[in-house]
């Protein structure tokens, strides 16, 4: 999800590999020569992870081949396609070209149910790892444990309370933020998270869940930077959807209408945030310590909730355009209402000099 897509919209990010400490899946490798068993040791993590709710994705290099040549999937991967997709009754199988390798392309293609990933290696790795004894560790790299292959199952059952440490708090707000962060270009700053926050605490008090597959959510959000792409991804309406739109004040604020009550709020970020998230981590810069802090402190602390007064407009809802003109002076297609009465019969606002 990071990458180095240039964030021009409201001030610095917070790097990558600090991001991934805040953000989504936590990865740990597990790192041992060839037959220490370290596949043993992520199986039996992945069983025990499992036990507890936990979906554990696992990642692996190998230099092996997939497919035995004379297999139909390795006659067929031999002839270049883009992709293959096989689906067995146990399993679905994507091959893809091997792409480079490094541990941030193999992250790139889990899916965002996964809760933690093991990265089964050979190398090491910047990421708290479960080491084989027959290793050293690495200053890069923090030690969870370390285990001898002949106690194996006794030592990957004493790691799992270090891992479900690892773990985010809030497991749902995690995987919000992960699609807030993928829609916004995968830069994580304040604002995402602030846009993110903000969605969840209008759909909890409008009852709602989130992202709004009910299509009962309109939303208006008063600035148009990072915090409205949050907006979008946590509640699923869009620009295109005639459900979101920008009145551009200058506020990090959001009016919320549920369409089906006809009951609107308006979310606003609350003065004073910014010193909270500096005072609370002293030692770390801004925009780490602020994304820290808007993902722990309470709602109270971070937005104001009010009743808000919103009347959709017939021209403004989804669905089919109710009305549909063309501009006698240029004559092109004016739909919405958007057209204004003219001498000759209805103008675009161009036309008729307003914009
Ligand atoms: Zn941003
Ligand atoms: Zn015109």
């Amino acid at each position: 999800m990071t990458g180095t897509v240039p964030h021009d919209s409201d001030g610095p990010a917070v790097n990558a590999a600090d991001l991934r400490r805040l953000i989504g899946p936590q990865v740990v490798c597990v790192r041992g020569p060839s037959r220490s068993g370290k596949t043993t040791m992520c199986q039996l993590l992945i069983g025990a992870l499992a036990e507890r709710g936990v979906k554990a994705a696992y990642l692996k290099r190998t230099h092996h081949l997939l497919d035995l040549p004379e297999k139909s999937s390795g006659r067929i991967w031999a002839n270049g396609p883009a992709a293959m997709v096989l689906r067995a009754t146990d399993r679905l199988q994507v091959t893809l070209p091997p792409g480079d390798g490094t541990a941030d392309d193999l992250l790139a293609h889990v899916p965002g149910a996964a809760d933690i990933v093991l990265l089964e290696t050979h190398e090491p790795e910047p990421y708290p790892t479960i080491l084989s004894r027959l290793l050293d560790p690495t200053q890069a790299a923090p030690v969870i444990g370390s285990w001898d292959i002949e106690t194996i199952e006794a030592a990957a059952a004493s790691f799992v309370p270090s891992l479900l440490a690892l773990l985010p708090a809030d497991r749902d707000l995690d995987r919000h933020l992960r699609s807030a962060l993928g829609f916004h270009g995968g830069h994580g700053c304040p604002g995402v998270v602030l846009g993110t926050r903000l969605a969840l605490l209008a759909g909890q008090e409008l009852g709602l869940e989130l992202p709004d597959r009910q299509k009962r959510l309109s939303v208006a959000v008063e600035s148009d930077r990072c915090a409205a792409d949050a907006i979008q991804a946590v509640t699923g309406c869009r620009v295109g959807k005639r459900t979101f739109r920008v009145i551009d004040h200058g506020k990090l604020a959001a009016r919320f209408l549920d369409t089906a009550t006809g009951r609107a709020i308006r979310v606003a970020a609350r003065t004073g945030t910014r010193a909270i998230a500096e005072g609370r981590y002293p030692d770390m810069d801004g925009p780490e310590a602020q994304l820290r802090a808007y993902i722990e402190l309470p709602p109270e602390t971070l937005f104001s909730v009010a009743p808000v007064a919103w009347e959709q407009n017939e021209f403004d809802l989804p669905g089919k355009p109710r009305r549909r003109v063309e501009c006698a002076s240029c004559g092109e297609e004016v739909i919405d209402g958007r057209d204004v009465p003219g001498p000759d019969g209805p103008l675009c606002r161009l036309c008729a000099g307003l914009e």
